[in-house]
């Protein structure tokens, strides 16, 4: 099956350095920068630039070299969602999207205090999803997803830290990044609407699941969930 989306990411995330770097490491295939990468250079498609065996690139923020066909290697094994991770250090280059079905994410806010957060109200989102049919981005394209537990309430302290943890769930969803279709790893339902890796409070006064307050490390275990999605500050900033 060929992907939806063409590569031209190497054009925008890493700048050329083949003089600058040649008894430096690929990050990928380990070998020195001076000698080609051993992955073949794909069929170019119309008005495409084809990349040589020779070609190195550098990772814009954090400077880790590879060959820029281990490169598009690793980006064709992966989500091919427009984004790319340095395998080195983990740095996020451009804007990791998901497969997150349509649906709707709403805002409100409860007087009522979590367990473990007597000094502030309550923030409730809950997220509403109808079942469709899968997209090409699915794992079965064509066929219907099932929605289970929706909408599903989830439940935010709000103080300054949950408000921020609100900002970046908003980004999240815009991004599709909250739910994906899959199997369910608690029902073993496939071609179902599941969480996809960002942990939500689904309960609010008791703690039957686990997934309940009170729990003091929750909203930065979150944070750091968020962030190895590409969701950071940095993305509230205007
Ligand atoms: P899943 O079972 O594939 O698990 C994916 C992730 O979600 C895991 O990290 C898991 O730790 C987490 N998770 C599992 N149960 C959770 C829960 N109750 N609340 C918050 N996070 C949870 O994911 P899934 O199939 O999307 O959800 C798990 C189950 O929870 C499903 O059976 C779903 O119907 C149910 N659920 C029900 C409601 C409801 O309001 N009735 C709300 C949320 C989840
Ligand atoms: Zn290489
Ligand atoms: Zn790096």
């Amino acid at each position: 099956l060929q992907s939806q989306h063409k590569v031209n990411i190497s054009w925008i995330w890493f700048s050329d350095c083949v003089a600058l770097c040649p008894v430096q490491d690929c990050i990928i295939c380990m070998e020195q920068l001076s000698n080609p990468s051993s992955y073949e250079t794909p069929p170019s498609e119309e008005g495409s630039q084809s990349i040589v065996p020779q070609a190195v690139g550098k990772f814009i923020k954090c400077g880790h070299t590879l060959h820029m066909l281990c490169m598009l290697a690793m980006y064709n094994n992966g989500t091919k969602d427009g984004s790319l991770q340095c395998p080195s250090c983990k740095t996020i280059y451009g804007e990791k999207t998901g497969t997150q079905p349509k649906g709707k994410m709403e805002i409100y806010s409860v007087a009522q205090s979590l367990p473990g957060h007597p000094d502030c109200g309550t923030i409730q989102i809950i997220y509403s999803i109808p079942p469709g049919i899968q997209g090409p981005e699915h794992p079965n394209p064509g066929q219907p997803f099932t929605c289970r537990g929706f909408p599903r309430f989830c439940f935010l302290p709000d103080n300054d830290k949950g408000r921020k943890v609100l900002e970046l769930l908003k980004v999240a969803w815009m991004r599709r990044l909250i739910f994906t279709v899959g199997t369910s790893s608690t029902t073993g339902e496939h071609d179902t609407v599941v969480w996809n890796g960002i942990h939500h409070k689904t309960e609010m006064m008791s703690n039957m699941s686990g997934h309940g307050y009170p729990d003091p490390n929750y909203l930065d275990n979150v944070l750091s969930e968020l962030a190895s999605q590409g969701v950071t500050e940095d993305c509230l900033k205007p």
